[in-house]
């Protein structure tokens, strides 16, 4: 372990911890930010307030829109000469999300980091090639950090230019592969056509996140590429990557809890449900500095468990997240998220990790039908037609048994759904396609 003393912390000894660092990071956001001296007069809050852990409750939320009210700067708590770097979201509408960071701010970010790559088994041995977009997007310079922090010989290849970057694992020894868990079926498919095996290569962990993936992918993944894959989760409005990551024990992400302050709500209510509930995931910066955060409203959709970890940790964990609330569709009264129709998929043998969620007419979530597109692998194309039919009945019948919903389902030829370097996109109008 990077910290073994913070990371093994008991318990009660890590709560107080928290709650210091929470009546610190209240107080000096009341003295500080406009925003959110406003928010907690009208409800007739004082930093003294704060009392316990469970006072959290009573701190008004913060959503993407009031980032994009306050942009840019509106939400920063300190002199701007000490702001040493400014990072922003991949966000797609609307005015971007800045995140600011002082010195202190980039160090406990590459700390997140540092002790994910570390609990999954990498050392200043290993060669790390950082995969992720550099620049505005957290993901590179997140991962960059972490690894430089551990120091692991980084290469930062950022996303895309696949081919080179396939040269470059294969030259120099590449141990850790870290990007987006579409962009690593890129990387498996493009050395697959240019004759070069993964799984004999110096590879041996693989981190990946930024978007949700199912646990089938990460089988896939992990038997194209011949490697251990681990989860990796965070996001620009904390900080970036390295919020929670996950470690041996693949039982759950650990959210570094001496950083963040978690809760788990219901979306509709606001009300803080229970250790085990799914519901939202609501996080609170107590260690940062530039731009600390009152509870926010991730939208996205997890639970969280207290109990100790096999790896010895004690800090909290999320599950695996299957979605953002704002990805969910509902289908014929059902719920349905991507990422569950992404792990029916990949059930069924022939059947290729792409795949496209087609929306014809949608009213917010609500879809009337859908159609699930899927590539299916040359050897299903060259055989007979039976072998076509024999699959798309097994997806129909794998897809209705799970949902409980009959949807469309679409075979089509290898390379002909969009692949992405970043973040994937899996919802699509058919409008946006032209047909
Ligand atoms: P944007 O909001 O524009 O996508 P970010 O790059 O900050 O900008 O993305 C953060 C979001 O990405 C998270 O709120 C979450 O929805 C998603 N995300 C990040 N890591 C994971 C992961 N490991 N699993 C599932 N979703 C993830
Ligand atoms: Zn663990």
């Amino acid at each position: 372990m990077l910290d073994n003393k913070i990371e093994t912390m008991d318990r009660k000894d890590l709560e107080e911890l928290q709650l210091k660092k929470l009546q610190a990071t209240v107080t000096r956001l009341y003295n500080g930010v406009t925003f959110y001296k406003n928010h907690m007069d009208a409800m007739g809050l004082k930093p003294e307030h704060i009392k316990s852990l469970k006072d959290v409750a009573n701190l008004p939320f913060t959503t993407k829109e009031d980032f994009r009210d306050t942009y840019p700067y509106g939400l920063c708590s300190v002199p701007k000469s000490e702001v040493v770097r400014i990072q922003s979201s991949s966000g797609t509408t609307g005015k971007p999300i800045v995140s600011c960071y002082t010195k202190n701010d980039l160090d406990l970010w590459a700390n997140s980091v540092a002790r994910g790559l570390s609990g999954i088994g990498v050392t200043n041995d290993d060669t790390v090639q950082v995969a992720f977009g550099y620049g505005l997007f957290t993901g590179g310079l997140g991962l960059h950090d972490g690894a430089q922090k551990l120091g692991c010989t980084v290469i930062p290849t950022s996303s895309g230019n696949t081919r080179k970057q396939l040269m470059l694992m294969m030259d120099l020894k590449t141990t850790t592969l870290v990007c987006t868990p579409s962009y690593a079926l890129i990387i498996a498919e493009t050395a697959k056509e240019l004759g070069i095996d993964l799984t004999q290569s110096s590879l041996k962990y693989g981190m990946f996140g930024a978007e949700p993936w199912s646990t089938n992918m990460r089988t896939d993944i992990e038997n194209k590429l011949g490697i251990k894959a681990y989860n990796i989760y965070g996001l620009t409005e904390m900080q970036g990557p390295g919020v929670a990551v996950e470690c041996t024990a693949k039982a759950g992400m650990h959210i570094w809890e001496d950083y963040f302050y978690p809760e788990i709500i219901n979306p509709e209510t606001g009300e803080v449900l229970p250790e085990g509930s799914v519901g939202e995931l609501v996080l609170t910066n107590i260690a940062r500095e530039a731009q600390p955060v009152l509870r926010y409203r991730t939208h996205d959709i997890t639970s969280i468990t207290y109990e100790k970890c096999a790896c010895g940790r004690t800090h909290a964990r999320i599950a695996q997240i299957n979605g953002r609330s704002d990805d969910m569709i509902k289908v014929k009264g059902v719920k349905v998220f991507p990422s569950q129709i992404e792990s029916i998929l990949l059930t069924v043998p022939g059947v290729e990790p792409q795949y496209q969620i087609v929306v014809d007419r949608r009213d917010g979530f609500v879809c009337d039908n859908i159609e699930v597109r899927v590539e299916v692998g040359e050897a299903a194309f060259t055989d007979r037609m039976a072998g076509l039919v024999e699959i798309k009945n097994k997806l129909n019948a794998a897809l209705q048994s799970a949902l409980g919903i009959k949807v469309d389902i679409k075979l089509v030829e290898p390379h002909t759904i969009s692949r992405f370097e970043g973040k994937s996109k899996r919802i699509v109008n058919r409008s946006e396609l032209g047909e």
